[in-house]
């Protein structure tokens, strides 16, 4: 009776040493699991099982944190696990879990302590008896409920310190996971937009599909900087005509300003010849430079958008050919770039390259070369397309089509080199004096074809006007030295009022500007059912 009484304290002692030697173990089995699970739903599986066969646990659940809510994305032996969702609320448990501790929710009597709070969020079939939180920068991130023990025991201060100390060892573990996840999803995600967007190049049917590639490269940019945890960004284009790489797209310049302005083509900012700076390096080399030396980097080429202290540059690459860079500045909290951020922004870079390298052969396939306005085909899939859009909106468009006058003595007379800087020059002139929504195109030799979407017939006569005042403006400097300045002539049809079809609107437009030549040319025109008339200076 003695000898039991004696050795009793020593037995429970020696089990209790046994069982915390036997979790011990089985966190170093859990150690080497972790090491060898590359993606975090495997991490939780394991996580999962492990701690219910540790503890011999009714039940376990995994919460993830999406968007402020608490969601289930693991768990055994919980019925009905999708009802189960909360928020982090400023009450008791929260200020425990927020601090980065283990919750206990049972009291030693085995009651709920935060019943409320159970019972708000319907929370009381999930029978939890411990709550672990992890944290990342002061944020609840995760939240695993620990059902009771099977046996129908209470945790005892061993589990909880236990507890305390999985909570500090995986914290960093699940938190890499989770990031990992995020990351993985918002790639998953990128990558669909831009693939789908880079379809829609290829079969050429997007309608204003360059405004579109630049907003959603804008997008893809603050996108990608806000998943890296970066300050800022830029995307540059590499120009061959100048052999420069010109900034086209910047996200998280302090003056928001100055940002709306470059990406909306206002101001031309940096350039930088290729090979200079580490930009230039990037392109040239086509390879990837990360450097957390920031200006100290021998390499940095300092511009208006200096204070760097870490830099990822990627090159945009089509068919082994660099395109552009992809550049993004300064990691957030004082962190350096690391090779998970270049493997991010690596496989964004590939799916970006390709969508921007379409997008540039169709503009290239669309463009005339010479005056850089679209060329007569997409003129007339432009102009069948807006004419469907009145049709369904019950809009305006007019219609201008301009010839220049005499143009073939200007051949003849100066050359045929005079003649493409003249055709130059009134592309130009066309170009400065449009709205950004009305279209130019070269619809022939040296002739004209402009939509004015949303413009009644007055409007269109002002606009006409304007033009070819504008045009008789300009003056060339001949090999020989004479100036000479071009005339042109303007013939104007609206939709719905003069056609409700595209090839009788072009027609009408064509029989107004026949009738300007006819009178006398360097005037504008307009159809009427009646006949065309000429249009006095306004
Ligand atoms: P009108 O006032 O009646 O329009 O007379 P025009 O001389 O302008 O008309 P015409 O159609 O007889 O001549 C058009 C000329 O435009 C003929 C062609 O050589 C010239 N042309 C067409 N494309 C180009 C080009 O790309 N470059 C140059 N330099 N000339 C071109
Ligand atoms: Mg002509
Ligand atoms: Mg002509």
């Amino acid at each position: 009776m003695n000898s039991i009484n004696q050795e009793s304290p020593y037995q429970n002692k020696i089990t209790m040493l046994e069982n915390e030697l036997s979790r011990i173990n089985k966190l170093f089995e859990f150690t080497n699991i972790t090491n060898a699970v590359s993606d975090f739903d495997s991490l939780v599986i394991h996580l999962n099982s492990f701690l219910m066969k540790a503890f011999e646990l009714n039940n376990i659940a995994f919460f993830l944190e999406k968007d402020n809510v608490y969601q289930l994305v693991a768990n055994e032996n919980i019925d009905n696990p999708y009802s189960f969702e909360f928020k982090n609320r400023d009450e008791g448990i929260w200020h425990v879990l927020n601090e980065g501790k283990p919750a206990k929710l049972l009291n030693e009597k085995g009651e709920k302590i935060y019943f409320q709070f159970f019972e708000a969020y319907d929370l009381l079939d999930l029978d939890a008896a411990i709550w672990l939180p992890i944290v990342f920068e002061k944020n609840v991130i995760a939240v695993i409920s620990l059902g009771k023990k099977k046996s129908g025991e209470p945790f005892n201060d061993v589990d909880f310190d236990f507890f305390k100390n999985f909570i500090g060892f995986f914290n960093p573990v699940i938190n890499k996971f989770i990031r990992q996840k995020e990351k993985e999803s918002s790639l998953i995600y990128l990558q669909k937009t831009l693939h789908n967007i880079s379809i829609l190049y290829n079969i050429g049917q997007a309608m204003n599909f360059i405004d579109d590639l630049k907003r959603l490269i804008q997008l893809i940019l603050a996108k990608a900087i806000q998943t890296i945890g970066a300050e800022r960004g830029s995307l540059m284009l590499y120009d061959s005509a100048t052999n420069d790489l010109v900034i086209k797209v910047v996200y998280g310049l302090p003056d928001k300003d100055i940002e709306k302005k470059i990406n909306e083509g206002q101001i031309e900012c940096t350039r930088i010849k290729v090979g200079e700076g580490i930009a230039g390096d990037a392109f040239i080399n086509k390879k990837a430079i990360i450097t957390n030396l920031g200006e100290n980097d021998p390499r940095f080429f300092p511009s208006y958008l200096s204070n760097v202290q870490s830099l990822l540059c990627l090159p945009l690459i089509v068919k082994e050919e660099a395109i552009g860079v992809i550049n993004i500045t300064n990691k957030k909290n004082g962190k350096f770039f690391d090779q998970d951020d270049l493997d991010f922004m690596g496989a964004l870079a590939n799916q970006a390259a390709i969508a921007i390298s379409n997008a540039q052969l169709y503009e290239l396939a669309i463009t005339d070369s010479l005056t850089k306005l679209f060329i007569r085909r997409h003129f007339e899939f432009q102009l069948e397309n807006e004419i469907k859009r009145c049709a369904r909106y019950k809009h305006h468009v007019s219609l201008l089509m301009m010839d220049i006058d005499n143009f073939k003595s200007i051949n003849d007379n100066y050359g045929h080199q005079t003649g493409d800087e003249m055709l130059k020059k009134i592309a130009l002139v066309i170009l400065e004096t449009i709205r950004k929504i009305d279209m130019a195109s070269r619809y022939g030799g040296e002739e004209f074809a402009l939509i004015l979407p949303e413009t009644y017939k007055e409007n269109a006569r002002k606009i006409a006007e304007r033009l070819r005042k504008k045009i008789s403006g300009i003056s060339i400097k001949t090999k020989g030295g004479v100036e000479i300045s071009p005339t042109i002539s303007i013939g104007i049809a609206s939709y719905p009022v003069d056609a409700e079809d595209k090839h009788t609107l072009i027609g009408h437009a064509d029989e107004a500007l026949y009738f300007v030549k006819k009178m006398g040319k360097n005037c504008v025109a307009e159809y009427t059912s009646k006949g065309c008339i000429l249009i006095k200076d306004q």
